[in-house]
């Protein structure tokens, strides 16, 4: 049943442990697909025949067995608890992942998200019963709009790239208010891939604008592409290369001088909370990764929130609803006559997700948020000046909150940016993001966040360092052959993503 490859290694490096019989290593179990496990007609439970008297549904009715696997309590415990710990996770260890923002999520917005007041109560309730709720929305909003130094926010995007999908829609809809056709987005070509994907998806071509050697992007060439035809541009700051754009004012006057407006990607906004606004560098629209930033949980799809924040330009078109206190009462706002561009999602927005946000916000303060973007800051420097002699930074200077390094310092080893990664899983350790940003050959981009202690990066920097040096000192095969301590082995990921096989079909 299992499908371990043979280790293409030679005698000395086989791991014998490999080859039990069920697949299953010392204590960590193999487990199969549950429809492998269950057998239908058996069951914990009873229950009681229901009489059914009509059928209401037309002839549609189901005539073959469900073929749903039953299984007893236990088998159920045991079949989650075992693939759960298959997953890595930050409650496991540090999960280094660049552009994302694995940082610990903390227990304490877990219970708050859990207080009957916010997680027991319907969206459609009336609004008088739920005045908390609507308080609590109100005034995370709030700490929204003062954090990033805007007038205006949609709390409904339900993750960054829906946000941009929101932010990109307001600008539109903004330009069609305008009677102007513009039909062209500039976006740097170290963008995040959602980026470009949503310009495209609101009907805008998409500019690419190139890098500078520092990891810029090229201000002048920016410029240079702005005209009539340019409905705005989407720059990530600090960028996806870990790095704070500083001629951004400069290129905001630039924008709006040439009738643009100026999307704001601001999903490493945990590197500048506290300390920067971005209404002061003359953004438009901008949104914020709750899930990344403001320590609510993500990865494996879901839930996160992406609220965006508007400039006075853009307010009028942001999408509906939203919260108002008005003559001693909250109410939610579904229109108020302006030029909004619609809604983006049936209710209000991820409440559990602005419960743990706002939690977040209020037991560090504001002094304290601005710790967290300065301690991220720190975290990724450290890292980057401890790895710095063995790997090669692929940009001169600091870093902000992600320190990124080329594969220079592989050259000549046999080794690559794929096999370093893998090698590190067999030490225990997530891999960082790689090939990614696309402007840096073979990149390995690392986000240690502000949660992780300086033991933590020391033991990590530690096994970095020895695996830089074993790649230097020859040890190709060892980087070729992992993981060797992994579930499973080298996958055949483009396969799977292409075509993925999403259904179980009964074994004949
Ligand atoms: C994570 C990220 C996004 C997308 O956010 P999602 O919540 O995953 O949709 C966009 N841009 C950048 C730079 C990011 O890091």
């Amino acid at each position: 049943m299992n499908v371990q490859q043979k280790i293409p290694t030679d005698e000395s490096q086989a791991v014998e442990h490999l080859d039990m019989a069920d697949g299953s290593k010392g204590l960590h179990q193999e487990e199969p697909l549950i429809f492998e496990i269950g057998r239908t007609g058996k069951t914990g439970v009873d229950l009681p025949d229901v009489a059914l008297t009509k059928d209401r549904l037309g002839g549609l009715a189901r005539k073959d067995e469900i073929g749903l696997p039953n299984l007893s309590e236990p088998e159920v415990v045991r079949h989650y608890v075992r693939l759960s710990q298959k997953n890595y996770s930050i409650d496991a260890g540090l999960y280094p992942l660049g552009s994302c923002t694995m940082k610990h999520n903390p227990r304490l917005n877990e219970k708050m998200a859990r207080l009957p007041g916010f997680a027991d109560i319907h969206p459609l309730q009336p609004q008088s019963t739920v005045q908390g709720a609507l308080e609590m929305i109100g005034e995370l909003a709030d700490w929204l709009m003062k954090l990033t130094g805007m007038p205006a926010i949609a709390l409904s995007p339900k993750a960054g790239a829906h946000g941009e999908l929101c932010g990109v829609m307001a600008m539109r809809a903004a330009l069609e208010a305008r009677g102007e056709h513009r039909t062209k987005i500039l976006v740097p070509e170290s963008a995040h891939g959602t980026n470009p994907a949503t310009a495209s998806l609101c009907g805008f071509s998409v500019s690419p604008i190139p890098a500078t050697d520092d990891g810029h992007v090229d201000t002048a060439a920016f410029i240079e592409a702005l005209g009539p035809d340019v409905a705005g541009i989407m720059l990530t700051n600090p960028n996806t290369c870990g790095l704070f754009e500083r001629d951004i004012i400069e290129i905001a006057d630039a924008v709006h001088d040439a009738g643009g407006y100026f999307y704001c990607d601001g999903a490493n906004f945990n590197a500048i909370v506290g300390r920067v606004r971005p209404g002061d560098l003359g953004i438009d629209a901008m949104h914020i990764n709750l899930h990344k930033t403001f320590s609510t949980p993500h990865g494996g799809g879901g839930p996160g929130a992406g609220p965006v924040v508007l400039s006075d330009a853009l307010a009028p078109f942001a999408p509906m609803p939203y919260v108002v206190l008005q003559d001693g009462a909250w109410r939610i706002v579904e229109n108020n006559g302006n030029e909004s561009f619609g809604r983006m999602t049936a209710y209000h927005g991820q409440m559990g997700m602005f419960v743990r946000a706002l939690t977040y916000m209020l037991s560090h303060g504001a002094d304290g948020l601005r710790q967290v973007a300065e301690d991220a800051v720190l975290n990724a420097n450290y890292v980057l000046e401890q790895l710095r002699d063995v790997m090669t930074p692929a940009f001169v200077g600091r870093c902000m909150h992600e320190a990124l390094f080329d594969d220079r310092f592989l050259n000549g080893t046999g080794v690559e940016t794929l096999d370093f990664a893998k090698a590190m899983i067999d030490e225990g350790y997530h891999p960082m993001t790689m090939y990614f940003p696309l402007v840096v050959q073979g990149a390995m981009l690392i986000e240690p966040t502000e949660t992780e202690s300086k033991e933590s990066l020391d033991r990590f920097v530690g096994t970095l360092r020895s695996l830089a040096e074993a790649a230097k000192s020859g040890e190709v095969e060892r980087f070729k052959a992992a993981p060797v301590h992994a579930p499973r082995r080298r996958l055949d990921e483009t396969t799977a993503a292409r075509k993925p096989v999403l259904r179980w079909q009964p074994h004949k």
